[in-house]
């Protein structure tokens, strides 16, 4: 079963951390699209300084792309790094010489299998799971 955000609830145990973790999705996908255009124009100004102020001919002001690519990789850093609720480590990224990497689409954290917007350690609680909730209103019918 999947979960969204919706499944979350303000009193549940791990509402507070998938709250930071949209917050930084959000971040980074601010950031992100904020980039581009900062750097195109930090690009451009560089390049007619160096083309018509000091009238050098070279490609070198594409330099000023490499702390673009250092602020994404950044953004997807702080992005990949949020610890999973359960067991605390990277929830989308996992170290390992086979399978490893930055899953950003994982639905299950990537060492302990958490799903994505679980609102508590099923596992340790009792059965309650979501959808038992949401159905208990239709079998009192
Ligand atoms: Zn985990």
């Amino acid at each position: 079963m999947g979960y969204n955000f919706n499944n979350v609830k303000p009193g549940d145990p791990y509402y507070a951390n998938w709250c930071e973790k949209r917050r930084r999705s959000r971040i980074r996908w601010i950031g992100s699209l904020a980039l581009a255009p900062i750097t195109v124009l930090i690009f451009l100004g560089v390049q007619f300084a160096l083309m018509r102020v000091f009238e050098v001919n070279t490609p070198w002001g594409g330099l000023v792309l490499l702390p673009a690519f250092l602020g994404l990789w950044a953004l997807t850093a702080y992005a990949a790094d949020w610890p999973c609720p359960r067991c605390g480590k990277p929830f989308y990224w996992r170290a390992s010489l086979l399978g490893g990497g930055y899953w950003p689409f994982a639905d299950n954290c990537l060492h302990c299998g958490l799903p994505e917007y679980a609102p508590r350690d099923e596992s340790a609680d009792a059965p309650s799971s979501t959808a038992i909730t949401a159905q208990q209103p239709e079998d009192a019918r």
